[in-house]
């Protein structure tokens, strides 16, 4: 039998049939106020990259939903090098904020992070984000190399669907530090989780069983739930 899995990230439009608990993130006002809701739904608040057009607004009505007592993490934020995301000047100005909002509500960090590992993690710095707080890097896929970076900032990784078949992935999927590993379905439906956990398991020579229960142990502890 599959075992029960938590997903670290899904961006649900209703609430599953099966599952143990999902981090929602937050996208912007309007995505995170229809949300489903559950009792196994943990939810953030958070302004995702991709989404920066007014941003003032969006950022004031970020700030009011980051007082809310159900609220679990802020993010989906961080830098994207690619097209579809808005001008770094703005990225780094949502990014800023999220910093000291997660800083404020003492809540982890959710992050976005695209070909701008050592710019994120610099800008974590600047503002002496604690290590204590944590967060992590959804649909980390390298590379290697910054994984003990982020570790030592206090952050866990999270494999997504679009590492799943990647061999040269598993190398290093192989090394991620049990307690700092997380899995996640991301926009690809909540029903995709078991393929990652059956990759995840494969590139760890482990049991699907044992990824199932320390990923879950991991979401747990992480956004204190
Ligand atoms: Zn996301």
């Amino acid at each position: 039998m599959a075992p029960d899995l938590f997903d670290a990230h899904a961006h649900l439009r209703e609430v599953p049939k099966a599952g143990a608990g999902w981090i929602v993130p937050g996208v912007n006002a309007v995505e995170d106020e229809n949300a489903p809701r559950s009792e196994r739904i943990w939810r953030a608040a958070g302004l995702h990259p991709w989404h920066l057009d007014g941003l003032e607004g969006e950022l004031d009505a970020l700030t009011k939903r980051a007082k809310s007592e159900d609220i679990v993490a802020i993010g989906e934020t961080g830098l994207d090098a690619m097209r579809r995301a808005g001008p770094r000047a703005i990225q780094e100005r949502a990014f800023r904020h999220q910093i000291a909002l997660a800083m404020e509500h003492r809540l982890p960090l959710i992050l976005h992070v695209v070909r701008r590992h050592g710019a994120c993690l610099k800008m974590l710095r600047e503002q002496s984000f604690p290590k204590d707080l944590g967060g992590m890097v959804h649909d980390f896929g390298g590379p290697a190399e910054v994984i003990s970076e982020w570790i030592d900032a206090g952050f866990k990784l999270s494999i997504s669907p679009r590492s799943v078949g990647r061999e040269d992935r598993a190398v290093w999927i192989s090394r991620i530090p049990e307690d700092h590993l997380l899995v996640e379905s991301d926009d690809f439906g909540p029903e995709r989780l078991l393929d990652v956990v059956r990759w995840v398991a494969a590139a760890r020579n482990t049991d699907m069983n044992r990824v199932a229960e320390r990923t879950e142990r991991n979401a747990r502890q992480l956004f204190r739930i």
